[in-house]
């Protein structure tokens, strides 16, 4: 048998290869793509928390100095010493209400009169607060000055870097802007909090797409594994296997795939009826007769064999017509490997000859054999056009011997027959 190389394709132009190419590079392209954007949206409304809850924290000190005191806030400058009041209470060095809102939400406030921080619970290194401090310029514009509360992202208190939330504090009669209030909290705080949300969000997207990818790869091989299997299969039958099976694997698959294979299972078993079987009566040709007689001789299994020949049935076709003869061919055919299933095979020789080969049986036994096969065909009856015909045939069996060759083995059994239809046909002439 001729072995049909299988050209093995690789890299991007193999089908693995564009399979991949088309799924994963949009994958994680989309997949950067959704990293980069919720990473930023994660930033966002990390910074909003941030900012609301800083401002939550200003109105709440607010209300709390509301409550406690009454009046509006001023100072009164005492031998250049800035005093903070809030109508007649004394607030300046009184930093409690504030120390205590910074235990309980861990934000640092500021007051601010007008430009000067005269309450804060910012401190330096050695513990002293950072009152008597400016306020940032651009930062007092807005809110002192605009009247408008804002949040910053980037605020330098001492030497550390702050978030910041700022509100202006107006008069009672809402005509005077006095100063403003801050909640500040480390900058490095929030972004390592930022940090570590979306390092966990990149994380888990990893994750997904890890799975995703390898979803896919594991379908993607699946489906190759599956077409190779179908082409090995196409390369056994193009070298001219035609006994290979498919993998049932790929035949109970429900999909295309499934019915590719089952489609090129039947392609095999019409090459195989093309190549093996006559195309008039449906029994092994004298190809695939031959060969099968070839195989059994190689095996070195003995062997008995007949050549038969419908009697004057050049006759027949020229009184009953050649549709009638093919009509008894068909039959014939049909008793022959009918009864020889039990013995061996039979084969069509040509026009109306057949090979008959007995398997393990011995010359005289195949001649009796023979003889039974005979009867059946006398005994079948051909319909035709409403019309009833039989044939009679001549038969030469031969036992098959070694040191001959097939068809000197052949040539035997003929010479036997011709003996038959010298002495009248419609008989066997065996050992
Ligand atoms: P004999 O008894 O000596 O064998 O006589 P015969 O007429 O059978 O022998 P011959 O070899 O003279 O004729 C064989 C005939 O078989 C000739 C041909 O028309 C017929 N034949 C061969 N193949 C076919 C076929 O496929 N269909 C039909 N209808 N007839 C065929
Ligand atoms: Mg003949
Ligand atoms: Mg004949």
């Amino acid at each position: 048998m001729k072995l049909v190389h299988i050209k093995q394709i690789k890299g991007s132009r193999s089908l693995y290869g564009t399979f991949l190419y088309i799924t994963l590079l949009p994958l994680v392209l989309f997949g950067v793509i959704l990293m980069i954007y919720s990473s930023i949206t994660l930033t966002r409304n990390i910074q909003t928390e941030v900012s609301s809850n800083l401002r939550n924290v200003c109105v709440a000190v607010l209300a709390a100095y509301d409550v406690s005191y009454e009046g509006d806030y001023n100072v009164m400058i005492v031998d250049g010493v800035v005093e903070f009041y809030k109508g007649d209470t004394f607030l300046s060095n009184d930093h409690t209400l504030l120390d205590n809102i910074k235990e309980d939400t861990d934000v640092d406030i500021s007051m601010f009169f007008y430009d000067t921080r005269v309450l804060t619970t910012i401190t330096d290194g050695d513990g002293n607060r950072f009152i008597n401090t400016g306020a940032n310029a651009t930062i007092l514009n807005t809110v002192v000055g605009k009247r408008t509360s804002s949040f910053y992202n980037n605020v330098y208190i001492g030497n550390g870097k702050y978030f910041a939330y700022y509100m202006p504090i107006i008069s009672k009669d809402g005509l005077t802007c006095l100063g403003m209030i801050g909640a500040a909290t480390p900058a490095n705080g929030v972004a390592s909090m930022v940090r570590s949300s979306v390092i966990r969000n990149i994380l888990i997207m990893l994750l997904a797409l890890l799975v995703t990818a390898w979803a896919i790869m594991h379908f993607t091989s699946e489906i190759i594994m599956i077409i190779k299997k179908i082409m090995k299969f196409l390369s056994e039958i193009s070298g001219g296997d035609l006994n290979t099976e498919l993998d049932p694997l790929v035949i109970s698959r429900q999909d295309e795939l499934g019915e590719m294979g089952r489609l090129t299972n039947k392609l095999r078993a019409s090459l195989r009826k093309l190549i093996e079987r006559d195309a008039l009566t449906g029994i092994y040709n004298r190809r695939y007769g031959s060969k099968k007689l070839a195989d059994l001789i190689s095996k070195g299994i003995p062997y008995s064999a007949a050549i038969g020949d419908i009697d004057f049935f050049k006759k027949f076709n020229d009184k009953f017509g050649h549709d009638c003869g093919d009509a008894v061919l068909i039959e014939v055919a049909k008793t022959l490997s009918e009864h020889m299933r039990s013995y061996g095979f039979a084969a069509r020789w040509g026009g109306e000859e057949f090979l008959l080969v007995f398997e393990n049986i011995s010359g005289m036994s195949a001649t009796i054999a023979c003889e039974r096969v005979l009867d059946a065909v006398r005994e079948r009856l051909v319909e035709h056009d409403g019309q009833y015909h039989s044939v009679t045939m001549s038969f030469g069996v031969t036992q098959g011997r070694p040191e001959l060759t097939l068809d000197e083995n052949i040539n035997a059994a003929d010479e036997r027959l011709y003996e038959a239809k010298e002495n009248g046909r419609n008989q066997v002439v065996g050992e």
